[in-house]
């Protein structure tokens, strides 16, 4: 029998045969694609004929289709839907596949023909797209290091190998330092913390084996402690524990890993002809070079410090009133932001909830979908790979657009957080190829025959989800390699960042937000409310935020320090770093930009990103949320592009300039809106 992950797949819309596919298969499949691939690899750099951008570029597009098709059906469901096995499976063939690329990068006679053709791109009669595809691959094969030759070769694959295995430390330290601390909680200490802190802490000391409650460093349960209890001496514990993460000179101290990274970081750079690695890392970025970043992060550092300043002044004040002596320290601000917090804003979650429905606010991101590009949902009957998955036929005037699995409740079998992957991209290459879209979150699951709840966290999250589904179902490329968001890192969040805008809509709300018992729609009190509280404490946030990624930046732009600690010392002394708050990672437990490669020189990425949704979605407040002329403007220009185009291209093609940090200060509201 064939292996049904090999198969050809004659299902409706081809979906995966999710009800054929078992564990067992996935091994050989994978070695079969592999093989598969190395084959079809062989044949293009021994191929006879001169270099063509068919025989070349496109065959390479075409090489891996089987291991993509089984990569991204079994990676797709093992996030969602793990197991022992497929754990296993991952751990197994992560370096089957990190060597399987390596092959490929290294394969000189490949690259020569790359190369060829990229020296005679002026002459090959090539459209747009595939001028940027030929870029594209000749520059990760350069990036790779496939022109270096002899001892810098060695060199290069010496430092990859002992950064991967630096980075690997780094967490697993960092999680044992995490996993080691906790303190230990007296009935008394419990007092003035909310019920649900109290449950947490009692689960938590049942998970140490401890006597009673404890404080542990997981971030959901340290901060309501500092947000909530009463007690100064122990929040000042807890939290002087949580900032040492990494620095305790024992066994799982960081600050040796973290230097060592930095100084192959460097080198690593300075081998593929950079001056350091923050010049190479945003070299295919959209910001481009390290002193755009540091212009950016710089004009919202300053009036975000303001803010935070007037914001401690009154914190120190309450502090006063308090009757405690002495200076607000870190270890107040949660505490006293969030009683000055419900003064100012009271918002009660529990109040909140019964009107943010789960199927309502799916309804919501869909009828928005429907309203801006014309896209319809229709609930398909078919097996996915767990019943808790539901799946839609998208279609935009009858035609088949993409099948959209939403699978939104948390599982123990579930990794954490929310993400959305794509088992199919877009493409064209092979036939009119149409994407599965994956949205995955952890909501809470409700007891039998109650509705779904969410808390306005959750509903963002399931709007900025589908941001990043309709960057990949309005897809409209030839080549796989650059389909939906197969773009730069700081571009890629603009969809998604900026689709959440809708749900700040208040139409949308007035429409969606209807109350789970009676139907009755959110008060225009509470959506005020609502809408208000979302800049609370902003300065707190961007202040931290910013310091983190100034420090990641000046790590990377120049020679590699010697002594990071002091470096962030010095780094945030010239910034004037506000005494009460501290970096949102101290380069001890930076995980963003030490555990791996994917965020160093790059944490600024988010916030470039939102100064661009801030910016793209005033575009549409200028005229109106639902503007079909920039609705449209924003599929033509970014939506249906992919990585097609230069990001700061696309940005201006649909903006008609590239964005200010305006908007972005007015959303945080770090400066009056007019
Ligand atoms: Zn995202």
């Amino acid at each position: 029998m064939t292996n049904p992950y090999l198969a050809e797949w004659t299902t409706e819309f081809n979906l995966p045969p999710f009800a054929d596919l078992t564990d067992e298969d996935v091994k050989p499949a994978v070695e079969a694609a592999l093989s598969e691939g190395r084959a079809a690899i062989k044949a293009i750099a021994d191929n006879p004929e001169a270099p063509t951008f068919a025989n070349t570029i496109e065959a390479l597009e075409k090489a891996d289709a089987t291991l993509s098709k089984v990569l991204g059906t079994f990676y797709g469901m093992a996030g969602a839907d793990t197991n022992d096995t497929r754990d296993a499976l991952m751990r197994e063939f992560s370096p089957m596949l990190s060597a399987y690329s390596s092959e490929i990068t290294a394969n000189a006679a490949l690259f020569q023909r790359i190369e060829a053709l990229w020296q005679d791109r002026e002459n090959l009669d090539l459209t747009d797209e595939q001028q940027r595809v030929l870029m594209l691959t000749r520059r990760s094969f350069v990036r790779s290091g496939a022109k270096l030759e002899g001892a810098d070769k060695d060199r290069m694959a010496e430092i990859k190998s002992r950064l991967a295995t630096l980075g690997t430390q780094f967490s697993q330290n960092l999680l044992a330092d995490e996993r080691e601390w906790f303190m230990e909680l007296s009935e008394d200490d419990l007092e003035g913390l909310p019920q649900f802190v109290v449950d947490a802490a009692r689960s938590a000391g049942e998970e140490k084996g401890a006597k009673g409650p404890v404080v542990t460093l997981s971030r959901s349960l340290i901060t309501p402690f500092l947000q909530f209890s009463p007690r100064r001496d122990l929040r000042e514990k807890a939290f002087r524990a949580w900032a040492a993460r990494g620095e305790n000179g024992n066994a799982n101290d960081n600050r040796e890993i973290a230097r060592e990274i930095l100084e192959l970081r460097e080198e690593r750079a300075k081998l593929l002809g950079y001056e350091n690695f923050a010049a190479y890392k945003l070299d295919t970025e959209m910001a481009k070079t390290p002193e755009h970043v540091r212009d950016l992060l710089m004009r919202v550092w300053a009036p975000a410090k303001e803010a935070a300043e007037r914001d401690a002044a009154i914190l120190s004040k309450m502090m006063a009133e308090d009757g405690v002596n002495g200076d607000l320290a870190p270890w107040d601000w949660r505490y006293y932001s969030e009683k000055r917090r419900k003064a100012e804003h009271d918002l009660d979650e529990a109040e909140l909830k019964p009107y943010l429905q789960l199927d309502r606010m799916i309804e919501a991101a869909f009828t928005c979908a429907n309203r801006l590009f014309g896209l319809e949902f229709e609930p398909l009957d078919v097996t996915t790979y767990h019943p808790g998955a539901r799946a839609w036929n998208v279609t935009r005037n009858g035609k088949h657009m993409a099948v959209f699995i939403g699978d939104y409740f948390a599982r123990g079998s579930k990794r954490s957080g929310a993400w959305c992957t794509a088992m199919r991209s877009q493409q064209k290459l092979e036939g009119d190829i149409r994407p599965i879209v994956l949205n995955v979150c952890n909501f809470a699951k409700p007891s039998k025959g109650e509705a779904a709840l969410l808390s306005y966290d959750d509903a963002r999250t399931l709007f900025h989800e589908f941001g990043h589904a309709l960057h990949q179902m309005l897809s409209d490329v030839t080549y796989d390699s650059i389909s939906g968001t197969s773009v730069a890192r700081d571009f890629v969040e603009l969809p998604s960042q900026l689709y959440e805008h809708w749900l700040e809509v208040p139409e949308v709300l007035e429409e969606f937000a209807t109350h789970a018992e009676t139907g009755a729609p959110m008060s225009r009190d509470m959506l005020e409310r609502l809408l208000a509280a979302q800049t609370y404490d902003q300065g707190f946030a961007t202040v931290e935020y910013v310091a983190s990624a100034l420090v990641d930046l000046e790590f990377h732009d120049g020679p590699a320090p010697k002594d990071p600690m002091k470096a962030q010392v010095e780094i945030l002394a010239k910034i004037g770093m506000p005494k009460a708050i501290t970096m949102r990672h101290a380069t001890p437990h930076f995980a963003h930009i030490f555990s791996g490669d994917g965020y160093s020189s790059g944490y600024y990425s988010y916030m470039w990103s939102e100064v661009m949704d801030a910016d793209a979605f005033e575009a549409f407040e200028e005229t109106s949320p639902f503007d079909p002329v920039m609705a449209k403007r924003l599929e033509e220009h970014i939506l249906s592009k992919g990585g097609s185009e230069d990001a700061e291209a696309l940005y201006t093609a649909f903006r008609g300039r590239m964005p200010g940090v305006e908007a972005l200060l007015k959303g945080r509201g770090l400066v009056a809106a007019e």
